[in-house]
This record gives structure tokens, sequence and C-alpha cells, in this order.
């Protein structure tokens, strides 16, 4: 499998590590690329959106011409995990002008709206179809408002989505590539396997 890591800017190599710990775990080999620029994407099985900046991110992607080969890889029903800013990146608003959304995540959010309150926490958190909880780590996370009809929620905290599935794209206002837990990895790229974990 190829995986390619969005890597304008962001938590790249935490993201890199986590595909490699998954695949691992299940025995299948992967190859990780760094996405800077246009002509990588197509060749990707599958792609991560870091965390980082999301209104960076959000104008590198357009500028370097990615963003096109973002939506075209979902088209062609390719999986997606994209966390935190890699949500807002993803979602179909931000209500922020300074991110031009890709919409291929059929949810609105609200950057920074838990950040407001409180910064940085963690908290375990039960994610459907996992056994046991997730331990969640959110740093200046979005909220998740409208949720679209074809949206799954995965998981919440205080009934707010922070884990959602909209077709081959799973989304998390958390960052599970800060954990040792492959399991949201699991969700978005061996899908089988993360039932059975
Ligand atoms: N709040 C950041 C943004 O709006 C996202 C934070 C993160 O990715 N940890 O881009």
């Amino acid at each position: 499998m190829k995986a390619g890591v969005v890597a304008v800017q962001g938590d790249v190599t935490e993201h890199a590590d986590a595909v490699r710990r998954a695949a691992t775990a299940h025995g299948e080999s992967v190859d990780v690329v760094e996405v800077r620029d246009a002509g990588i994407v197509p060749d990707c099985d599958a792609l991560l959106m870091p965390g980082g900046e999301s209104t960076t991110i959000s104008r590198l992607i357009h500028r370097e011409g990615i963003a096109s080969e973002i939506r075209e890889h979902v088209r062609n029903e390719k999986p997606i995990l994209a966390t935190c800013a890699g949500l807002i990146v993803c979602s179909r608003d931000a209500k922020d002008d300074r991110v031009d959304p890709l919409g291929v995540v059929d949810v609105t959010v609200d950057r920074n709206a838990f950040g407001r309150q409180k910064d940085s926490f963690e908290a375990p958190i039960a994610v459907a179809g996992l056994t046991d909880a997730f331990h969640a780590v959110f740093i200046r996370a979005p909220l998740i408002d409208e949720v679209g009809s074809d949206v799954e929620v995965l998981a919440r905290i205080d009934d707010r989505p922070v884990l959602v599935r909209d077709g081959p794209v799973v989304a998390t206002s958390f960052h599970p590539e800060l954990t040792d837990d492959p399991r949201i990895h699991d969700l978005a790229f061996f899908p089988d396997m993360a039932v059975k974990a």
C-alpha cells in the first residue's frame, strides 16, 4: 500500500509513524510518501491529512494543485484519515474565509470551538465498533456542528460528534496519531481489523 501524508504543514512525522505502525500490526507493507507537490496523490492508495493550521494547509494545497487531486482521490473511493486541521480542510464549511474547504466530508465545523473553553485536553471516548475506549488527545480542536445525512457519527463527547465517517473519509477532531493506539488508523485503512480489535 502506498500512503501519502499531506505534508505542506502540520504533524506529518507522527502520521507517517502511525500508519506504519497500523500496517505492521496487520502484516501489511506500506510505503509512506510526503505530499508537498501535485502529481503524487494520484499514485496513493490512502491519504492522511494531519493536524496543524488549517488556514495554512488550505492555502498551500490549493496553491500547489493538490486540492483537486484530493477530491479526485475521494471520487475514486480511496480512503483518507483527516485529523483536526485536516478535518477542517476536508469539511463542507469551516465558516472562515481563510479556509477554502474541500467539501469531501459533509459537515460544518467551528474552528477552535473546544479551544475557547479549554485549549487542550485528553479524554477516553467510546467509538462505535471498538470494544475498549480510545484515549483521545484534543488540541485546539474544531467542533463539528452540522452533520449531513450520509455521515456516520462514530464517537461523541458531550453529545458533540468528534469522529465521523463520510464514505471513504474518516475524520476526527482529536489526534489519534499522538498515541500508540492504531485503532483509528485501522478504522480508516484496515476496517476489518478494527472491528476485530
Ligand atoms: N485549530 C487549528 C486550526 O484551526 C487546528 C488545531 C490542530 O490541528 N491541532 O487549524
